[in-house]
C-alpha cells in the first residue's frame, strides 16, 4: 500500500516513520509513505505563501485552493494507482475501526493535512476528498490525525503483525466489535492480585467462553453503545 501525505510540515513525521512496526513494514516493503510539502506548489516564490485571510472576515488564515489543487493533481500522477483522497477535518466523518479496515483494502491513500483555519471550501468541492475526523476536538493540524490513520491502517495489512489474529480480536475489530477482554501475563500473583484460574487450566473452550463473557461485560459497563442490541438500526 502507498500513502501520500500532503502537509506543510513534513518533518513532523520524521521520528514516527523510523520506529517500531511502521519502520519494519516500510523496510519489508509492505507499505510506502511519501510526504509532499504543499509549499513546493506555492505560486508566490520566494515567500512560498500558501495561506490568505478568509473572505467575510474572522480570525486566522485559510490554505488557498489553487496551491492545494495543483499539489494534489501533481501528486496523483506520481503513481499509476488512483489514490483514495482523505482530507483531515474536525467536521468530517468520524474515523473508526470499520473505516480503518475499509481503508486497509485500498492500494493507495492520499492524506491532506490542514493547518491554520483549514482549507478553502473549494478544495473539497473540486477534489471531492472524503473528509475524516479523528474525534470531537480540534488539533493544531492534520499531521497527528494522519498519523492516527496510517497507524491504524498499517497494522491491518497482511504480514505487518506477527499474529494476524490479534487484529481480529482487538477492541472494535471485526471479530465482534466489542471491547477486548482483560489479559494477564506472569507472574501469576502480584500484591495479592491473582490471574483468574480459568486462564491457567488449559481448557480452551472454558477460556474462550470466559473471554467472551468478559468482553461483553466490559463493553456493557464502559461502552454499551457498542452492544449489537443497542445499535440504532437494530
Ligand atoms: N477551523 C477548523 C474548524 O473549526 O473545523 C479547525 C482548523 S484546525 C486548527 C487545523 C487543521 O487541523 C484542520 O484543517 C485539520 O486538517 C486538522 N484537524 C484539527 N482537528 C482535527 C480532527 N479532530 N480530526 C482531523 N483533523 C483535524
Amino acid at each position: 500500500m502507498r500513502f501520500d501525505i500532503v502537509t506543510l510540515f513534513p518533518a513532523i513525521f520524521d521520528g514516527y516513520l523510523t520506529q517500531s512496526l511502521l519502520d519494519k513494514a516500510i523496510q519489508r516493503k509492505l507499505v510506502e509513505i511519501h510526504r509532499h510539502d504543499l509549499r513546493d506548489w506555492a505560486a508566490d516564490t520566494p515567500h512560498r505563501k500558501v495561506d490568505d485571510r478568509p473572505f467575510g472576515g474572522g480570525p486566522g488564515m485559510l490554505i488557498q485552493v489553487h496551491t492545494t489543487v495543483d499539489c494534489v493533481e501533481a501528486v496523483e500522477t506520481m503513481d499509476a494507482k488512483p489514490a483514495r483522497r482523505i482530507l483531515l477535518s474536525p467536521g468530517g466523518k468520524r474515523f473508526d475501526q470499520p473505516l480503518a479496515e475499509d481503508l486497509a483494502t485500498s492500494d493507495r491513500i492520499m492524506l491532506l493535512c490542514g493547518r491554520y483555519e483549514g482549507f478553502d471550501q473549494r478544495v473539497v468541492d473540486i477534489l471531492q476528498p472524503e473528509e475524516v475526523s479523528v474525534g470531537d476536538f480540534v488539533l493544531n493540524g492534520g499531521e497527528v490525525a494522519a498519523m492516527v490513520i496510517v497507524d491504524a491502517v498499517v497494522r491491518l495489512l497482511p504480514g505487518v503483525l506477527g499474529d494476524e489474529n490479534s487484529c481480529i480480536e482487538d477492541s472494535f475489530s471485526r471479530g465482534n466489535r466489542l471491547l477486548e477482554f482483560p489479559q494477564y501475563t506472569r507472574p501469576r500473583e502480584y500484591r495479592g492480585h491473582e490471574v483468574p484460574s480459568v486462564l491457567l487450566g488449559g481448557d480452551h473452550k472454558a477460556i474462550a467462553d470466559w473471554r467472551d463473557a468478559q468482553s461483553r461485560e466490559r463493553t456493557r459497563q464502559r461502552r454499551s453503545d457498542l452492544l449489537p442490541e443497542n445499535k440504532p438500526n437494530n
